[in-house]
This record gives structure tokens, C-alpha cells and sequence, in this order.
């Protein structure tokens, strides 16, 4: 089966011979914890930073709940910025360890509107935390991580970023952005195995880790319990085959021009694909990790998702409210090939013929002809 799904994401020969590499114990061979800061070290690099990194075990979702249990205290205001399902999701761990939040809600198939951001924070700006989400995955729209982080940190508050769609896939300057805390997670665009959080972090955020008035309510979730090197160097037990996978993975984007990459994917993705008649899901601020395109009329996305996977290519489908309507594909880390691509757009074309769709033009000839053009 060909991935070119939304994450998890297809995994190189390399970094999957990783997960059976067999090495000692993480805790008793001497080598292992500063093998590990280099491999982080690595993922700060990735961001142009050598501001302090780290992985958590866990899938994605974890670090922004550690995120949120790490910074926000009984009491404090968090500011939820919402154009998405995974913005809206903060709000939930902010309610879990007591905070208030306060949810800014924006249309979800545009990008979070800085005026109207900037408009609301004249007016209220007491808050401790603001989250917001980069990529919202589900919809394809990425937000301006700059322009929205600076002018948060304008007003002194705390930002907190999921990253976990665009990491890799778009230029992050991660001191440059203004951002306290930027999460990422391994199986999108980085293209490692499902199970780490990528957390990193600015020297405000340590400051005010150590200067919260009461404990944080978690062990496992407590960052302090992972960035303070000086205790142990993990909180318990590693798993040190996700480790070099991510390494694995980390030395393969860095390889790239990822950036070039995934925008050039992206662009040819949304070109081939409204030129055909369909229509994509935003109307601006357009991913270069993902696209999510609305179904015709009257056909639920399963029923492609299913033609899709006879012809041997797994694409996503909406989330949520979206599921039927939308059908998403992620040009994301090792999805990216001329060959996945060749594939995922003759199997577009068939599938929607055998569905009874007649589209404008293929969508297969269309993606030999950008080659033909030497733009892939
Ligand atoms: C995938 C995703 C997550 C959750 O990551 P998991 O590894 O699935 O837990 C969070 N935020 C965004 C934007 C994502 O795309």
C-alpha cells in the first residue's frame, strides 16, 4: 500500500530497519543519554535553534497536553485560539488542570485573522497562555506561526504551538517565531515511527515552569522532569529503537531541501486538483503539508478512501463533522515521490470514474506534463 495519508506517514527503509536494532540497556550504557542529546540537538537544528529539545514517549497529543499541565496553573487564563478541530482541543486540557480558558474562534476555512486577533487582545490580554495550532491538519490551512507568535508575545502572554503537521515541512526559525513552546510529533512530516512528542522550548517557559506558585499535577507530563538533565537523564525508561528511527528520520529531511519540497507538492497538488473541477476545503492560507478537498456532491469520502485502497493508495478522509465531505492528501515527509504521486493521481482519476465522476481533466496527465516541465 502506497501512504499518502495525513499521518501517519510512509516510513524509509532506513528508519524502519531502526525499530529492530538491538543495543543495550538506555539506562546502563554510558553512551546512550548523550547519543540521545544529540539526537535532539538535531531536531533543534531542524528548527534553527539550539534552544533546548527533547522527546517524550507518547503520540502527538501528549505534548500539548504536557504542554498545558507544564504551564498553567488553578486559575490562570489561557487565550484558545480556534480555526480547527485540534485549536479548539486545547481548551480541554486547560479545563483538566484547572485553568480558565477563554476560546477565540475564528472561521475554520481561513487562516486565524491577525486584525481581528489584534482587535480582541486592545481589548483583553490578561492571560498567562495563548495556544493556537499551525497546521490544522484536518482542513489543510497553516497559520502565520510568525505573525500570530510576536503579536501575542507584544502583550507578554506565553505561546504554546502545535506544530505537529508542519514541522519539517515548513521553514521554522523557532527564535525568530517569538513561540515559548513548539510541539511536534514523529509520524507526520518527519516520517518517523508513531510515539514520540517533540517538545521545544524557550528560556521563558523554563522561567516560568520554576516560578509557578503550585506544583504541576503530573509526573510524566511535568517538562521539568525531562529538560532538567541534571536529575536523571530520562524520566524512567527510553525507548531507545524510537530514538534511532527519529535519528534515522531527522538525517533524511535534513538531507532535502524539505521545505522546497513541500511547498513545491503542495502548490502542484492544489494546481492539478481544482484544474480537474474539485474544490479545496480553504479558501486561503493553504498547507504545504496537506490538502483536503471537498467530495463531489452526494458521494461520502469513504466510498472513494475505498476505490482508493483497491488500487492500492491509502489517502485520508475528513475528521469529525468534515469526514464524509472532505477527502485529504498528505504531501508530508517520505509521502513525497514521483512515483506516490504518479500513483495517487492515475488512482484518483480511475476512482472517480468508477464513481460515476467526470472530471475536467486528468489528473494523471496533468502531473506528467509538470514533469515533462521539470517542476517535479
Ligand atoms: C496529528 C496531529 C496531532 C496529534 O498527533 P498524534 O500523534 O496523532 O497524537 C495534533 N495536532 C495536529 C495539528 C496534528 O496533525
Amino acid at each position: 500500500m502506497k501512504i499518502l495519508c495525513a499521518g501517519p506517514t510512509t516510513m524509509a527503509n532506513n528508519v524502519r530497519e531502526q525499530l529492530s536494532v538491538s543495543k543495550t540497556n538506555p539506562d546502563l550504557d554510558p553512551t546512550y543519554a548523550p547519543y540521545q542529546r544529540r539526537v535532539e540537538a538535531k531536531l533543534s537544528a531542524l528548527l534553527h535553534t539550539t534552544a533546548t529539545s527533547f522527546f517524550m514517549l507518547g503520540e502527538g497529543i501528549m505534548g500539548l497536553e504536557a504542554a498545558i499541565f507544564s504551564l498553567v496553573e488553578p486559575e490562570d487564563r489561557v487565550l484558545v485560539l480556534s480555526n480547527g478541530f485540534f485549536g479548539g482541543g486545547f481548551a480541554e486540557y486547560v479545563k483538566h488542570c484547572g485553568g480558565k480558558a477563554h476560546v477565540l474562534n475564528f472561521e475554520y476555512d481561513k487562516g486565524i485573522d491577525i486584525e481581528t486577533l489584534h482587535v480582541f487582545l486592545e481589548q483583553d490580554h490578561d492571560f498567562k497562555v495563548a495556544t493556537f495550532v499551525h497546521c490544522e491538519t484536518p482542513t489543510g490551512v497553516t497559520n502565520d506561526l510568525v505573525g500570530i507568535s510576536q503579536l501575542l508575545k507584544r502583550y507578554g502572554i506565553l505561546v504554546i504551538t502545535d506544530c505537529v503537521s508542519s514541522m519539517g515541512g515548513e521553514d521554522i526559525h523557532f527564535d525568530e517565531t517569538g513561540v515559548d513552546v513548539m510541539l511536534g510529533g514523529s509520524q507526520k512530516v518527519l516520517s518517523a515511527p508513531v510515539g514520540l512528542s517533540l517538545v521545544t522550548l524557550s528560556e521563558d517557559a523554563k522561567r516560568a515552569i520554576a516560578s509557578r506558585r503550585t506544583p504541576i499535577l503530573s509526573y510524566y507530563l511535568n517538562f521539568k522532569n525531562h529538560y532538567d538533565f541534571n536529575g536523571a537523564p530520562f524520566p524512567y525508561t527510553m525507548n531507545e529503537n524510537l530514538i534511532y528511527a527519529m535519528d534515522a528520520a531527522l538525517d533524511n529531511l535534513m538531507a532535502k531541501d524539505a521545505v522546497t519540497l513541500h511547498r513545491t507538492y503542495s502548490e502542484l497538488t492544489r494546481r492539478i486538483v481544482t484544474n480537474a473541477g474539485l474544490k479545496l476545503y480553504a479558501k486561503d492560507s493553504f498547507s504545504n503539508t496537506v490538502t483536503a478537498v471537498k467530495m463531489p456532491d452526494g458521494i461520502p469520502a469513504e466510498a472513494l478512501l475505498q476505490t482508493m485502497r483497491e488500487r492500492g493508495i491509502a489517502i485520508s478522509k475528513g475528521v469529525s463533522s468534515f469526514s464524509d465531505d472532505l477527502f485529504r492528501i498528505g504531501h508530508m515527509g517520505e509521502n513525497i515521490s514521483y512515483d506516490n504521486f504518479l500513483s495517487l493521481f492515475e488512482a484518483l482519476d480511475d476512482s472517480f470514474r468508477a464513481l460515476g465522476v467526470t472530471l475536467n481533466a486528468s489528473m494523471k496527465d496533468a502531473f506528467l506534463m509538470a514533469h515533462l516541465y521539470g517542476e517535479v
